[in-house]
């Protein structure tokens, strides 16, 4: 990040020693085995204002370019989820956004309790060394927290299928950690460190020496998660990569951590996990407005693009075609990507890719 900059304050929500927030959906099945190891050492909810560095001047644009299709993002994502423009393929985690987003959710009680019943049951499965039902605790956490903190995923959650997709995936690599012998490993030594350090921001003097050391027992534990996840990685409904994963395990860590630090070492932990990333100036292009064809929002696409996700309710829209009219109520939509027939967004009329009515 650019030095000599404004600041902006961000609330975080912190509960206990996690924070729940935006969008970490790839590595969130360590972040949600952490959350339910810390459960029982929570403390009371309290926001913390983080005051974190954002250039001011004109906007800018992480600069990565879609491993897909090779185009570079033209658009500001509104989560840190970054999605092609072009292509719609997922191309990248914005760590600035995660950060300033304060599209944060905490759990709400009877989600906690859930954790805690669900973390002794996983215990059980352990000593029994039955993996299925580990698998079957992680998907009744995720089927609630998916609901009850939808902003901490990507967009796409509001698609059932992906959702779907998404919690097998989670169950597969929680469970490959949770049987690990040397993730627990990693895991035991990054608590033990973190035992050594204040519990909230501003409790108690936080000494930079033991936070190196959390630093690196944090990046062997992402390390070693991105093996163990990266034969599953291609059952991930974004089809993200090892990289990406690391980056969204490591941001949480980071997200969570910043509000402990004085700018100077917020600087360096952003460097050190790996996620300053490179950002440039936003140069605009010209968009074109279309409409959702699966919840009717507007749709903003570049010249070129032939598959965008609606950044709304998550679906994939086909935007290689003029939009079509509905034949109920004259309204414009672009086609769900993939469908030959689908309902009107805005009347439910049935109708055709072609824009006729479906008989
Ligand atoms: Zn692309
Ligand atoms: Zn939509
Ligand atoms: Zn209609």
């Amino acid at each position: 990040m650019m030095m000599g900059t404004g600041e902006i304050v961000v609330i975080v929500s912190i509960i206990g020693t996690i924070v729940v927030s935006i969008a970490v959906s790839i590595g969130i099945a360590i972040f949600m085995r952490k959350m339910i190891a810390n459960l029982n050492a929570s403390i009371q909810f309290q926001p913390v204002a983080m005051p974190v560095a954002v250039p001011q001047g004109p906007p800018q644009i992480k600069r990565t370019a879609c491993r897909n299709c090779g185009g570079f993002k033209v658009k500001p994502p509104k989560t840190a989820c970054m999605y092609c423009d072009f292509c719609g393929a997922f191309v990248d985690w914005d760590f600035r956004i995660a950060v300033s987003t304060a599209g944060s959710a905490r759990p709400a009680p009877a989600l906690q309790q859930l954790m805690a019943q669900e973390k002794a049951f996983q215990a059980q499965a352990r000593a029994n060394n039955d993996v299925e039902s580990f698998k079957q605790s992680v998907r009744r956490i995720y089927e609630q927290h998916t609901v009850q903190c939808a902003a901490a995923y990507s967009p796409r959650i509001g698609d059932p299928k992906y959702k779907h997709q998404l919690i097998e995936y989670l169950a597969l690599v929680d469970s490959a950690l949770g049987f690990d012998p040397e993730s627990q490993q990693h895991e035991a030594s990054v608590a033990s460190l973190r035992r050594m350090l204040p519990r909230a921001p501003g409790h108690g003097h936080l000494d930079m020496n033991v936070f190196r050391q959390l630093v690196a027992a944090k990046k062997a534990a992402t390390a070693r998660a991105v093996q163990l996840l990266a034969p599953h990685i291609h059952l991930h409904p974004d089809e993200a990569s090892a990289e990406i994963a690391a980056a969204t395990i490591n941001s949480t860590f980071t997200q969570y951590w910043l509000p402990f630090l004085d700018a100077g070492n917020r600087q360096w932990l952003i460097a050190e996990m790996g996620l300053a990333g490179e950002y440039v100036e936003l140069s605009p292009v010209p968009l074109t407005e279309r409409h959702c064809g699966s919840c009717g929002d507007a749709v903003h696409v570049p010249q070129g693009a032939s598959r965008v996700v609606c950044e709304k309710c998550g679906h994939f829209n086909d935007v290689s075609a003029p939009e079509v009219q509905c034949p109920g109520c004259g309204g414009p939509t672009s086609v769900p990507s993939g469908a030959t027939t689908f309902s009107c967004p805005y009347c439910q009329m049935d109708m055709r890719a072609d824009g006729m009515r479906a008989l």
